[in-house]
């Protein structure tokens, strides 16, 4: 059995991509349109743990320095990302 490639996995945050989703211009629908709840995250709470990032089921949240940032065209309100945050740092608000 061919060993893991330790060497393919990034090993530095600046190797990590800044989203998990396809370049800019994959998804074509914007779907804030029914969305009722939005994701809101505190800055000042955020550590930049990456877990809402890799959580997103729609990679609509992507890297901003140490932090990350949600693109509101994309995201569905679904919430997964608030429940994943452990300090709490993301609020659901109504639109
Ligand atoms: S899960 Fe919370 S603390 Fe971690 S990057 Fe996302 S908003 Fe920041
Ligand atoms: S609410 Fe859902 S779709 Fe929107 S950023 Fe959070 S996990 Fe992603």
């Amino acid at each position: 059995m061919k060993p893991f490639l330790r060497d393919s996995v990034p090993q530095t945050l600046a190797e990590i991509p800044d989203s998990t989703a396809f370049e800019a211009g994959y998804l074509v629908t914007k779907n804030a349109g029914w969305r009722s709840v939005r994701p809101v995250i505190d800055m000042d709470r955020c550590v930049g743990c990456l877990q809402c990032y890799l959580y997103c089921p729609d990679g609509v949240i992507s890297r901003q320095g140490a932090k990350v940032a949600i693109d509101y065209d994309f995201c569905k309100g679904c919430g997964i990302c608030r429940r994943i945050c452990a300090v709490g740092a993301i609020a659901m608000e109504e639109e």
